[in-house]
């Protein structure tokens, strides 16, 4: 079993083994500022009570607000939320974010749950952490799980006990509520902008066959994004299992076809394979876009895609990353790739301060401009200290976590 946590801590020991950081910063970032774990007790709707754990992680706030998103899953516990939140640190600094990083969640398969339920959940965890978050403290978002509707009602619940007025405590929320626009394809977007700014350094072809994994917020999103832009998206999975058409799925049809059926599975045309065989197809690009530890020293010798794009968290463990770096297989790393969610967050929070409203045009167009030039400082980082992206990424982080810790 690969311990999120641990290997997050191995990366970042990596990383220091490149270039060398000043020890006080190295020990500050090897455990969290707090952890606050709670018991949230939900009146089911059978007349039973149930006590759900949850958790807020507050990882490290030098460059500012502690920011991170809240995880609704059965297999999430405050080992992994730290290691989120860990990410979630380096991710702003890697894309010049004035944020910090944090993380949250609640051990729940929400599926099991009536939306009556989910929502006295989500505002169950709002009561338990209310003192604790604030628009300059800690600014929470989605996640898996966690939708622009379940940021409303726990934007609400806050507002409720705070009386805030200002709005900027969650961000993910609906427009209508306050939301950014282009806040949900953010993710998706602002990888396929980092694509785009090293694809040509990569010697990818102009059209590419991409396998994606995970058709969730993030996924589905990407995959919409990546066959609207000239390439051939030829597999996908949800957690029931994968398809393939090996001559491109038609995303659009496929997000209809899951609206009405709620997984990908039996999409007309496609044959069905597990998530196992998806990330070994042969491709240009694979994006993992689930969930951690899918890509692991079990697997990594039978990847045949030529560049890996994480858009979720943590989906390459360490031992991968060695096999896939010996193979020549480049791995551009989850805090620079899918940091396009948290930009357009901070674009939110920013808005939801100033009283501003932006436009999509303007929100994506910034957006742009910020993936494209940090994807390429990272890149250059890597060429100038010959290493791989992953600890070039972390080192750009670290260097700016750094900088800003001897301003305070
Ligand atoms: P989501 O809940 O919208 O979607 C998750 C998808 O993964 C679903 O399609 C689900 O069926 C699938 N899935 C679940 N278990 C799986 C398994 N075992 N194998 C294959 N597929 C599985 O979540 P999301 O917001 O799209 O997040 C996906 C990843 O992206 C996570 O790692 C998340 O931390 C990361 N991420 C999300 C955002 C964001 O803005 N939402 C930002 C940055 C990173």
């Amino acid at each position: 079993m690969n311990d999120p946590f641990q290997n997050a801590m191995l990366q970042l020991a990596r990383a220091t083994d490149v270039k060398r950081f000043d020890s006080e910063l190295l020990s500050r970032l090897a455990q969290p500022d707090r952890q606050i774990r709670v018991a949230i007790p939900v009146r089911m709707d059978d007349g039973t009570l149930k006590i759900f754990e949850g958790y807020r992680v507050q990882y490290n706030n030098t460059r500012g607000p502690y920011k991170g998103g809240i995880r609704y899953h059965l297999d999430t516990d405050i080992n992994e939320v730290k290691a989120l939140a860990f990410w979630m640190a380096l991710k702003c600094a890697v894309v010049d974010m004035p944020m910090g990083g944090g993380k949250g969640g609640i051990t729940v398969d929400p599926k099991t749950l009536s939306k009556k339920e989910l929502e006295k959940l989500s505002r169950g965890w709002v009561r338990m952490v209310a003192g604790d978050i604030g628009p300059l403290v800690d600014v929470p978002a989605p996640d898996v799980n966690t939708t622009p509707e379940i940021m409303a009602w726990m934007a609400d619940e806050y507002t409720k006990i705070t009386g805030d007025k200002v709005n900027a405590t969650f961000t993910g929320k609906p427009v209508e509520k306050g939301g950014s626009e282009g806040r949900g394809p953010a993710t998706g977007l602002g990888g396929f902008y980092v694509f785009d700014a090293l694809a040509r350094k990569m010697n990818l072809p102009q059209s590419c066959r991409v396998a994606i994994q995970g058709f969730g917020n993030v996924g589905g999103n990407a995959a919409e994004i990546f066959s609207g832009n000239g390439h051939t998206v030829i597999a996908v999975s949800d957690r029931a299992a994968a398809i393939v058409k090996e001559d491109g799925i038609d995303v659009l049809a496929l997000h209809e076809y899951k609206k009405k059926n709620r997984t990908v599975v039996g999409f007309p045309g496609s044959r069905t394979i597990t998530n196992e065989d998806l990330l070994t197809l042969s491709c240009d690009l694979l994006i993992p876009s689930a969930l951690e530890n899918q890509i692991t020293e079990h697997n990594a010798h039978d990847i045949q895609a030529k560049v890996i794009m994480e858009l979720a968290n943590g989906p390459t463990t360490p031992a991968a990353d060695d096999i896939l770096f010996a193979r020549g297989i480049p791995v551009i790393p989850d805090i620079l790739a899918n940091a396009g969610g948290v930009t357009v967050s901070t674009f939110e929070w920013q808005q939801n301060l100033k009283g501003e409203h932006w436009s999509q045009a303007d929100v994506f167009a910034k957006l742009k401009t910020i993936m494209h030039k940090e994807a390429m400082i990272v890149f250059t980082k890597a060429t100038l200290l010959k290493t791989d992206l992953r600890r070039a990424a972390f080192i750009v982080a670290l260097e700016r976590i750094d900088k800003a810790s001897k301003h305070k």
